[in-house]
């Protein structure tokens, strides 16, 4: 009586796990996704998953970007997601409305608005591909040995190397000496985010082009 009643128990524990599993389970404590960064605003996760592994399908609880190989996407909250290795993913913890493609389909199917970025990006070559009233995504590229001044903004922009980019960043305070400057490395996936009462100068030390995913705030620049 006891051991049948035990199996009971058993079958059930079984059926509630296969039940969970079936699920998509949040993001946040899987342990491929690693928090890199967090704020108000913004969550950046990167993704590493050992060959041959599998990364169970979960959902984000928040709407989100994330970049791959074949460009940027963006998917509402709680869409199931399965992703590969190497993705950079950017959960905008405030809910983005108004979701269109600026210069890159990021949308399938929708149209194109493609515009220049604000004009304190003049001379740099940062393509924006998506945007939504609160938030605008793109894609920066330095030339090797080229460099480029992160222009002041009240909310500074997130700026994350993508792989393979080898770069540089001096900062310093705004109107301190220049040889005040702090000068350090810059590894893939870290993000940068200037303080608002910084300058901050990014340099290629590479030997390829320098991709950086940026990530602004405050909306439409047009
Ligand atoms: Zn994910």
């Amino acid at each position: 009586m006891r051991f049948g009643f035990q199996n009971l128990a058993l079958a059930a524990l079984s059926g509630a796990s296969f039940a969970l599993a079936q699920q998509a389970v949040p993001a946040t404590g899987e342990p491929h996704h690693q928090t890199v960064y967090e704020d108000s605003r913004v969550r950046a996760l990167d993704v590493q998953i050992q060959p041959g592994e599998l990364i169970p399908s979960h959902r984000h609880d928040a709407d989100y970007a994330w970049v791959d190989d074949a460009g940027i996407h963006f998917s509402r909250a709680g869409a199931t997601h399965s992703e590969r290795n190497h993705e950079v993913i950017v959960e905008l913890l405030q809910r983005q409305t108004g979701p269109r493609n600026v210069c890159g389909e990021v949308l399938a199917g929708e149209y194109l608005h493609c515009h220049e970025p604000g004009s304190e990006w003049l001379g740099a070559n940062l393509e924006i591909q998506f945007e939504t009233d609160q938030t605008r995504v793109g894609i920066l590229r330095i030339a090797p040995d080229a460099k480029l001044a992160v222009p002041p903004a009240d909310v500074p922009p997130l700026l994350i190397p993508l792989e393979g980019t080898e770069a540089e960043v001096v900062s310093r305070m705004n109107g301190a000496p220049a040889g005040s400057s702090s000068r350090r490395i810059v590894k893939a996936v870290e993000v940068l985010r200037a303080p608002a009462d910084h300058v901050s100068e990014i340099r290629n030390i590479g030997k390829t082009t320098a991709r950086f995913l940026v990530v602004e705030f405050g909306g439409a620049s047009e």
